[in-house]
């Protein structure tokens, strides 16, 4: 195929895209380790699990063996509101830097809640209503999962409760009011209205929050609550299911055109893009039918797989969630104020964990001043004003077609640009004025987060 058939987007038609899920654990010979129970450290059943999510949820959880999964038809048809999501070849970027890469970005921000995030709420919500449930609770950091959710949650016609953290609730009044918009009711965390909340406000009277803390809260709600379960926008497995669509839609695309990449980038925050765009690719990996070069991007700020250990550890500050065995900057590790807000967790997807732990994936930190150098650079030539956290795979994209600049390696790059930065304007205007700094915490800053990491034999930190 020449080059000049490659269009710069490349759609899909309805009838091409995918029908069913893909579930990357089937194809994983070291499968992640099973979710604990933090009072026993048995591995969670799903009757304990359905205490707390929906019951069609927790067997996709739970599922390690069945490969695809039916979108069921409801799902299906919300897709198609906003689904195939572009894949763009960066044509006018690749010129830009005079690189003989090729690079393409799978475009997840073409929806009004501006990321991936809604893949998964639509299918999150459609359970729930399927169980007969009133409503959900849950927690927002930045506020992207909690926008996405109310819309799925409105569309289905269920109550959304939201514990968006607070610093979050104050300096982003936006996202805010788009939840509202949609029918959320958007609680500051930590509040006084659970005990978790009420008991880290007195030990830290003035804490801005932090995601942690509201899952905690939004789990003792819903577990409280007749008729509510909880539901979370990254980390567990489910989520890294619902998202593989956009792998899925990607390898098709790039199938249409018999184009096979090199290197596959996405940034990490709980790991559901990354795991979502990947796990398609990283099935061939692990059947042995290709070979890719895999890289997680995270923030130096909060760098779970790059400086964090691989242990059992809580999902959440309040240690009410199951143990997950994942590389994790302990639960009570509070990130300094990156502007990247849906990259700030502590830990990261088992199943990411497992395949970076078996080599298979690379990961890398980077610094936001750099990371957001590389969006405007990219929003100069490519027209999208990219998310904080999407644009940290910009930045690794740019390095790795820089060096084939260097070598002359014609490598095929693909990257996910998780969504759009309209609501992160802040933080743009910060780095404008030079008023953006760097803080990379020391070994002795991480030491106390991860002096919180449970121990029990078999779960020690070397
Ligand atoms: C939430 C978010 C992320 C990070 O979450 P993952 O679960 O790691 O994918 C990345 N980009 C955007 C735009 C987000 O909203």
């Amino acid at each position: 195929m020449s080059e000049k058939e490659i269009p710069y987007k490349i759609y899909l038609e309805e009838s091409e895209m995918p029908k069913q899920w893909y579930n990357v654990r089937a194809d994983m010979k070291n499968k992640p380790a099973p979710l604990l129970n933090p009072a026993t450290l048995k591995p969670m059943t799903a009757e304990e699990l359905g205490h707390v999510f929906c019951d069609e949820l927790v067997q996709q959880e739970l599922d390690d063996t069945d490969p695809y999964i039916d979108i069921p038809r409801e799902i299906l048809d919300f897709y198609r509101m906003y689904r195939p999501s572009p894949l763009t070849r960066a044509y006018c970027l690749e010129k830009k830097l005079q690189t003989p890469a090729k690079i393409y970005y799978k475009f997840e921000g073409n929806n009004t809640s501006g990321s991936h995030k809604l893949n998964s709420a639509i299918a999150q919500a459609y359970y729930a209503k399927k169980q007969g449930l009133k409503g959900v609770t849950t927690e927002t950091g930045a506020g992207q999962w909690g926008t996405a959710l109310s819309m799925a949650c409105s569309y289905f016609d269920l109550d959304c409760k939201v514990y968006m953290v607070k610093v979050s609730y104050e300096q982003k009044p936006f996202r805010r009011e788009v939840m509202r918009t949609y029918g959320a009711s958007v609680t500051p965390s930590p509040s006084n209205q659970t005990n978790i909340g009420r008991k880290i406000l007195e030990e830290f009277p003035g804490t801005t929050g932090s995601l942690g803390c509201a899952i905690s809260e939004a789990v003792e709600v819903a577990t409280n609550t007749e008729g509510y379960r909880y539901v979370l926008g990254s980390v567990l497995n489910q989520v890294l299911l619902h998202q593989s669509v956009i792998g899925l839609e990607t390898k098709i695309a790039l199938d249409k055109y018999g184009i096979k990449p090199d290197i596959i980038i996405g940034c990490a925050g709980g790991g559901s893009n990354l795991g979502g765009l990947i796990s398609p690719f990283m099935g061939e990996k692990l059947r042995g039918e290709a070979d890719y070069h895999f890289i997680a991007v995270e923030p130096a700020s909060c760098p779970s797989l790059t400086r964090g250990k691989f242990v059992y550890d809580f999902c959440d500050t309040g240690k009410v969630c199951p143990l997950s065995k994942m590389y994790t900057l302990g639960s009570g590790f509070i990130p300094s104020a990156n502007h990247a807000g849906g990259l700030r967790y502590h830990g990261m997807n088992n199943v990411l964990s497992q395949l970076y732990h078996d080599g298979l994936m690379e990961a890398r930190a980077v610094e936001q001043t750099e990371v957001f150098k590389a969006a405007e650079q990219f929003a100069r030539v490519e027209g999208i004003l990219p998310a904080p956290e999407s644009s940290h795979a910009i930045k690794v994209a740019i390095d790795e077609a820089l060096k084939c600049k260097e070598t002359g390696e014609e490598k095929t790059i693909v990257f996910g640009l998780t969504g759009t930065g309209y609501f992160d304007m802040v933080a743009y205007e910060k780095f404008h004025d030079g008023l953006m700094t760097d803080y990379i915490p020391t070994d002795d800053d991480l030491k106390a987060g991860l002096a919180g990491i449970p121990k029990f034999p078999g779960n020690e930190i070397d």
